[in-house]
């Protein structure tokens, strides 16, 4: 017998109406280059991304069209990636962080046909412009600039455009959102989001136990929208009716603080580097923003340490550690305690939220074991994390070379080494690609980090392995101090035995200013694995 329900396509237009007609009230707000805050609200959202949905479709965008965007996270970009889905388009968000040469290898692969692009942005995109075969430029006044000749300005394209716009009849597996991954283990690959995945992803952000995201929130993405399906966020603030704030370009401490502060922020999200700024400029000026509503931190792209967690702990911010890839919307799983561990000890509580915790619901997660049988979820058998799930990708964009990063029964191959435990929380030992392999047994580079990071002198700290003769490979710190404070290797060294065994134990100390960084935040530790290359290990 078949269900007698509607036959009701889950598509972003729905998303769209929802904001703008039951929380059309509700404020998004910008911050500009200049500083200066601008408001909006979602119906101000709703009648702009039809009439971009009016316009681009006079500009000949067809359905399954790639729109690209360079824009940073402002209010525009939410009425793309709202606007060019409810249009048939597909939103196609650049990573304005990359090198010339590497957007216009992405763009050119995507197919993209037309741009939106910031004034501020323009000097990269003339850069690149004549490797790509974008037919129309729009550009965005974000930084109050004239519009030069030769584009098209976005302001006047949506005054000529009509509100008015009917939707085309999409299906919901049409692609709504395309997004390359960030590349921080080789050549990014394009990942593309169908119209069902964005929105079962956003009902999915919205539940307790996932992110909660609701009507109540006022939400300030940290993590670009250009990385990962912009984390969801577009998306889920829209079905959830939440205020959203956009920081613009900046991601300075002090500012995100005082945004937080001014907006009565409820909501961040981020990855781990953005944090230790804020965690640090907290410590460093007590009592200078005053927060007396709960915070919740999201807290995602890399790994969270125990020091970053303690530490919003100690100033009243309540921090989930969530894992996920471009691969999967990006949701995978998060980190809340379940009832009985409300009784365990607080250290053990600690390494419970910093695992990265319970597939969201609808998404199934498994261990393989190298010779391919399924492991146990016994909290210690370590093999690839494997994931499927509605908003899981099921390949990649023109990509058949990559096929194999599927299982041949239909999982995403991770790349990620994990155990999952009795209560079935995930905790990522570390990418395949960064463990350190000596002597036969392997080394999370990812553990020795966190606990570095743990030591009161250490700001930062990265770990990689180098060839060695004997060993295979032997890990190697690259620690940024605390300024004014010292550490010597020696101190270091004794600092980590009290958590893992001698062999485990960086052999050597590099100290540096900076860790490199990839065009998201995270380490770059193919740079530092290049740096290190030539090492020579005192014998
Ligand atoms: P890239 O692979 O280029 O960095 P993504 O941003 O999609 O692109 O990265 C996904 C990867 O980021 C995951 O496979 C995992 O290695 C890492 N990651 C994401 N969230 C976490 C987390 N909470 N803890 C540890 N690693 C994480």
């Amino acid at each position: 017998m078949r269900g007698l329900m509607m036959d009701f396509q889950l598509t972003v237009p729905a998303m769209l109406e929802r904001a703008g007609n039951i929380f059309g009230k509700t404020e998004i707000v910008t911050r500009r280059p200049d500083r200066s805050l601008v408001r909006y609200t979602w119906h101000d959202l709703y009648r702009r991304a039809r009439r971009l949905a009016n316009a681009l479709t006079g500009l000949g965008m067809r359905r399954g069209d790639r729109v690209a965007t360079l824009l940073w996270n402002q209010s525009e970009h939410m009425e793309a990636y709202l606007g060019v889905p409810s249009a048939g388009g597909v939103l196609h968000t650049l990573n304005l962080r990359l090198h010339p040469d590497e957007i216009s290898f992405i763009a050119n692969h995507a197919g993209d046909r037309f741009l939106i692009v910031d004034d501020v942005m323009l000097p990269v995109f003339e850069k690149c412009r004549d490797k790509m075969k974008f037919e129309r430029v729009i550009v965005v006044p974000f930084g109050g600039c004239p519009l030069p000749a030769g584009y098209l300005g976005y302001e006047e394209l949506l005054s000529q455009a009509s509100e008015d716009f009917t939707y085309p009849q999409l299906d919901e597996n049409e692609a709504a959102v395309m997004c390359y991954t960030s590349g921080t283990t080789g050549r990014s690959k394009g990942v593309v989001y169908s119209h069902r995945a964005v929105t079962l992803h956003s009902a999915n952000c919205c539940g307790v136990d996932s992110f909660a995201i609701s009507l109540r929130d006022t939400v300030l993405p940290m993590a670009s929208m250009f990385h990962a399906n912009g984390w969801g966020i577009p998306f889920t603030t829209a079905m959830a009716g939440s205020k959203v704030v956009l920081p613009g370009p900046y991601a300075d401490p002090e500012g995100v603080l005082d945004l937080m502060e001014q907006e009565r922020v409820t909501v961040v999200l981020g990855v781990p580097t953005v944090w230790f700024g804020v965690l640090n400029a907290l410590d460093n000026n007590p009592g200078r923003w005053k927060f007396s509503w709960p915070i919740r931190m999201l807290v995602g792209g890399a790994a969270a340490s125990e020091a970053l967690m303690r530490g919003f702990d100690r100033h009243g911010f309540k921090m989930m550690s969530l894992w996920g890839m471009t691969e999967t919307t990006p949701h995978g799983s998060c980190s809340q305690l379940r009832p009985h561990m409300d009784f365990w000890s607080e250290e053990d509580q600690y390494a419970q939220r910093l695992k990265q915790g319970l597939p969201a619901a609808l998404v199934e997660a498994r261990i393989m074991r190298p010779e391919g049988t399924q492991a146990p979820h016994d909290g210690k058998t370590v093999g690839e994390l494997e994931v499927r799930g509605p908003w899981v990708a099921g390949a990649y964009y023109n990509l058949p070379e990559e096929s194999h990063r599927w299982s041949p029964d239909g999982w995403l191959r991770t790349g990620d080494m994990a155990h999952i435990d009795e209560d079935g929380y995930i905790k990522l030992v570390d990418r395949s690609k960064d463990l350190i392999k000596s002597g036969g047994e392997w080394i999370s580079s990812v553990d020795l980090e966190n606990a570095l990071m743990g030591h009161p002198s250490v700001k930062e700290a990265a770990v990689i392995g180098v060839a060695h003769p004997k060993w295979q490979e032997r890990p190697l710190a690259v620690v940024v101090l605390i300024e004014g404070k010292q550490a010597q290797p020696e101190e270091l060294r004794e600092f980590l035995s009290a958590k893992f065994a001698k062999w485990q134990l960086p052999d050597a100390f590099v100290f540096t200013n900076e860790i490199p960084r990839t065009s998201v935040g995270k380490f770059r530790k193919i740079a530092l694995r290049e740096q290190f290359a030539d090492w020579k290990w005192e014998s």
